[in-house]
């Protein structure tokens, strides 16, 4: 999770907070690192927020030593936050933020992002804004869809802190470059007034990269019938190459109990914007446009000619996807 935190106009401070030891996830957290790019050009400056067990705070800010433009990175290390909980994680972020008067706190559009900066707002009863696409006037002002993503709203707030989301696909990425040697802070983590706790983690396995930061995206809809028939997906992300290739679904495909909901695509599911985006037996409804359309090629499968689907895609084929995806799968191959 990332967060940004700004003392002033010419002050800004980036609070990231990483989830947990695990190198992969370590790797997912960076799909925020656009949010450098944003914050360099507004000449603020960048503090990042690290937290998580003992045992994996120094790999981390090792990771975060990699990306340019931090003032410095504040970390809280906790056996307690080795699975970070998101009561626990925004009370220690409250301290944090009141304790270097920060007045902006940025986090990505992400679950955990979403489940942290509620509570920080109702912590310091500040009005979250959410889902930023972008950064305005030299921000005072912020870009948001609304309505499914039919709409953009500018808002601003007269909170004296800023609690943002950002939807980290329409940042630039920077990528990691040598270490640096950013002064480190510690901060303790607070345990006090944390409501719940962190029980189990219920992650699915994959070998495949994570749907959020894939070049491509195969993804399926009620049209696939069964989650049996995913293999068929599966097989064709692999030949477009696992570690570049994520499978993802239709809130329909999920609801219907083919694949896990981490899969969804849409409004209430995850947001992508990969440079591919294959649409296999789905018909395009706006809830699941909102967490695709900004992909950068669209190619839609199905044996419909009128489906709202063919109105955003690049490349359309009406046909039936199970005759079409296993030829497609074999033809890449073949040019291989
Ligand atoms: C508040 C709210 C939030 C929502 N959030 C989301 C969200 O986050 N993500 C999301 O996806 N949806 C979301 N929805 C649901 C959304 O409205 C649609 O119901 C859903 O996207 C439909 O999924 P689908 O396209 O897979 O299914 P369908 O609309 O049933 O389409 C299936 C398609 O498969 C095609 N097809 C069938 N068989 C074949 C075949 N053999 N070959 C080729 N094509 C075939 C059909 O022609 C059809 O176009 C939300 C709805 C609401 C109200």
């Amino acid at each position: 999770m990332l967060s940004m935190l700004f003392k002033n106009t010419t002050q800004k401070v980036l609070n990231r907070q990483l989830l947990t030891q695990v190198q992969s996830q370590v790797n997912n957290l960076f799909q925020s690192q656009p949010i450098f790019r944003e914050t360099l050009q507004l000449q603020f400056q960048v503090d990042i927020f690290v937290h998580g067990g003992k045992d994996s705070i120094s790999k981390q800010v090792e990771e975060v030593q990699k990306y340019p433009g931090i003032r410095s990175i504040i970390t809280s290390a906790s056996d307690d936050l080795s699975n970070p909980y998101g009561d626990h994680v925004s009370q220690t972020l409250k301290k944090v933020v009141e304790s270097h008067s920060y007045d902006k706190v940025i986090a990505s559009t992400s679950a955990f992002g979403k489940d942290v900066t509620p509570r920080l707002g109702g912590l310091l009863d500040v009005q979250p804004i959410t889902d930023v696409i972008q950064v305005i006037n030299n921000g005072q002002q912020f870009l948001r869809p609304i309505y499914a993503g039919n709409a953009l709203s500018t808002v601003s707030s007269s909170d004296k802190i800023k609690i943002l989301t950002i939807r980290a696909t329409n940042f630039e990425k920077i990528a990691a470059g040598s270490a640096n040697t950013y002064p480190v802070k510690e901060v303790a983590a607070q345990n006090d007034n944390v409501q719940g706790k962190w029980l189990e983690n219920n992650v699915s396995e994959s070998e495949m990269v994570e749907l959020g930061s894939a070049k491509y995206v195969v993804s399926g809809g009620r049209g696939m019938k069964n989650g049996e028939n995913f293999k068929i997906l599966y097989e064709l992300a692999n030949v477009l190459g696992k570690q570049h290739c994520a499978v993802g679904a239709s809130r329909a495909a999920v609801d219907a109990g083919f694949v896990p909901n981490d899969m969804q695509i849409g409004q209430t599911g995850k947001v992508v914007a990969p440079d591919l985006y294959i649409a296999v037996g789905i018909s395009g409804a706006i809830q699941h446009l909102a967490g695709m359309k900004d992909s950068k090629v669209i190619v839609a499968i199905n044996k419909d000619p009128e489906a709202a689907i063919f109105k955003v895609a690049n490349y359309g084929l009406v046909d039936d996807l199970f005759k079409v995806i296993p030829e497609l799968s074999q033809k890449i191959k073949a040019l291989q």
